[in-house]
């Protein structure tokens, strides 16, 4: 499938860039997080199959046509967490 080729848009879906020759991998380092959440919402399948990308620990993309209307932030995780994950 040709979009496997590309970072898709965290909003759409839709191709961000072209990602085939990033470093993505299943080493020993820990899997990144998208937006904020983790790949897989169960802990150990994350550990399992979550995918690396170098030193990358959390990113989110928007493509160009989605950032007229949204855009990234940056904020303390213990900030996001406290919404809605109630087993801390
Ligand atoms: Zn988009």
């Amino acid at each position: 499938m040709a979009m496997a080729d590309y970072r898709l848009c965290d909003v759409c879906g839709g191709k961000a860039f072209y990602d085939s020759n990033l470093n993505y991998g299943d080493a020993d380092r820990q899997s990144y997080r998208i937006a904020g959440k983790e790949q897989y919402d169960d802990p150990a399948m994350n550990e399992k199959y979550g995918t690396t990308l170098d030193y990358v620990g959390d990113w989110a993309v928007i493509c160009t046509d989605c950032s007229d209307k949204y855009e990234t932030q940056i904020v303390e995780r213990a900030a996001q967490q406290s919404k809605g994950d109630d087993h801390g």
